[in-house]
C-alpha cells in the first residue's frame, strides 16, 4: 500500500477519498458520523419494529388490491433478503419488478427465479431497450466518467418508481439498509445515479441515438412529485430489524439454494467490470473500502479481515481479461477502441454539467431533518 495514503484507524476508508477528514484520535468523518448519527439506529434484532408492525398491519388493512407494495429484485443478498422477509414476517405480499438491463449474470437469473418461485411470488421484468442502454453506457464510457454504472442504476431505481407511479401502487419497500452501506462511497467516487441533467449532459455530448424508451427520473420528481402529490411512501424496512449480512446469506442459501457473488453487486457483470476494473485500475478507487467499512462499523467483519480482503485484487488477472472481453463484445466495441479509452484521461463528474449544488442543498435539508443520515460528500 501506497505510504502516502493515511487511513482511519478504524474502519478501511483513507485518502483515496480526497475529501476526507479525520480527528485528533484518526477516526475519519464517516466514522464519527456513525456515531453521532447512525449507530443507535441499529437494530440488534430479528422482531419488526413497532414503527414496521404498525405500518404493515395498516397496509393489510387498507390495501385493497391484490398487491400490498412493490419491490425491487436484482437477484443480490440484500433484495433477496428483503422478500423473503416481507413475505415471510411481515405477511405481506409483495409484486417483485426486476429490471434487466441487459448484463444479468447467469446466478442472478437463477437467484431470482429461486425467490420467487419459493416463496411464490409475482414477478415482473421490464427489458431495458439495449441499444438505448448500450448508447447511454458508451457515452459515460467517452465521457471518462468515473461511475459508469449510473445508466444502469438510473434504469433501474426509473423503473422501479415509474412502475409505481403508473399503477398507482402507493408502497415501494427497498433492500437500502445501514447494515452494509451506512458508509456510501463519496461522490468523486460514484455521483449520484439520479441526477438526470447530469446523464442527459452526458450523453447529449457523447451519445449518438434518442432515448425514447429508457426509463427516466429525476430525484425531484420521485422525492417530491412522487411522495407528496402521488403519495408513494419509500420504506426500507431491513434498518428496522438486525440484518446481517452473513446469516442472510446463509438463510437463503438453506431455504431456497440462493448462490453467494464474489463481492456486494457483482449479479451485474457490467458492475462487476465497473467496480473490479474500470473504477479501480483507471481511477485507483475501490469501492470494496466503503463496503467493508460498514461491515466494520455494523460488527459484521474485524478491520484486519478487510484490510486482507483488500490486499487481493476484487478480480484476478484472469478474470479481468474475460470480462474486458465480455464488454466489449456485449457492446459491440473493439478490445483496441476499450484499450484507447481506458489509457485516455480521466475525468471527474464536475466536468460535466450537473444538479450537484441543488442536490447537495436537498441532501443538507435532509440531514437537518434527519430522513438521511449517511454523509453525502
Ligand atoms: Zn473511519
Amino acid at each position: 500500500m501506497n505510504s502516502q495514503i493515511k487511513i482511519c484507524n478504524r474502519c478501511v476508508m483513507d485518502s483515496t477519498d480526497k475529501k476526507i477528514t479525520f480527528n485528533r484520535y484518526g477516526l475519519c468523518d464517516y466514522c464519527q458520523n456513525f456515531d453521532n448519527r447512525i449507530k443507535n439506529k441499529i437494530k440488534n434484532h430479528n422482531k419488526p419494529s413497532i414503527k414496521l408492525s404498525k405500518l404493515s398491519d395498516k397496509i393489510k388493512s387498507k390495501n385493497k388490491s391484490k398487491y400490498d407494495c412493490l419491490i425491487g429484485i436484482s437477484g443480490g443478498v440484500d433484495s433477496s433478503f428483503l422478500a423473503h422477509y416481507i413475505k415471510t414476517e411481515l405477511k405481506l405480499n409483495p409484486l417483485v419488478l426486476h429490471v434487466d438491463t441487459g448484463w444479468n449474470s447467469v446466478n442472478s437469473v437463477n437467484n431470482i427465479e429461486k425467490i420467487v418461485d419459493g416463496l411464490e411470488l409475482d414477478l415482473i421484468t421490464i427489458v431495458i431497450p439495449w441499444r438505448e442502454m448500450r448508447d447511454l453506457q458508451l457515452s459515460f464510457f467517452q465521457a471518462q466518467h468515473p461511475n459508469l454504472d449510473i445508466p444502469q442504476d438510473h434504469a433501474i431505481f426509473a423503473s422501479l418508481y415509474n412502475y409505481a407511479a403508473k399503477n398507482k401502487i402507493k408502497y415501494i419497500f427497498t433492500g437500502g439498509n445501514f447494515s452494509t452501506e451506512c458508509i456510501r462511497e463519496p461522490l468523486e467516487w460514484a455521483y449520484h445515479a439520479s441526477d438526470l441533467k447530469h446523464i442527459k449532459e452526458i450523453h447529449k455530448k457523447f451519445g449518438k441515438e434518442k432515448l425514447e424508451k429508457f426509463p427516466l427520473c429525476d430525484i425531484f420528481k420521485y422525492k417530491i412529485f412522487y411522495r407528496y402529490f402521488k403519495g408513494i411512501k419509500v420504506i426500507q424496512p431491513l434498518n428496522e430489524i438486525e440484518f446481517n449480512k452473513k446469516k442472510s446469506i446463509e438463510l437463503l442459501q438453506n431455504k431456497y439454494g440462493w448462490i453467494k457473488y464474489e463481492n456486494k453487486h457483482y449479479e451485474s457483470r457490467f458492475t462487476k467490470f465497473y467496480e473490479g476494473f474500470w473504477l479501480l485500475k483507471k481511477f485507483g478507487f475501490d469501492k470494496r473500502k466503503a463496503h467493508l467499512s460498514s461491515l466494520i462499523l455494523t460488527n459484521q467483519i474485524k478491520r484486519e479481515e478487510a484490510l486482507k480482503i483488500l490486499s487481493i485484487d476484487p478480480i484476478n488477472e484472469t478474470d479481468a481479461k474475460n470480462e474486458f472481453n465480455f464488454v466489449c463484445s456485449k457492446l459491440e466495441i473493439s478490445e483496441n477502441d476499450l484499450n484507447n479509452i481506458m489509457k485516455s484521461k480521466n475525468k471527474k463528474f464536475s466536468d460535466y454539467k450537473s444538479n450537484y449544488y441543488l442536490i447537495q442543498f436537498f441532501v443538507k435539508i435532509c440531514r437537518f431533518l434527519k430522513i438521511e443520515n449517511r454523509l453525502i460528500r
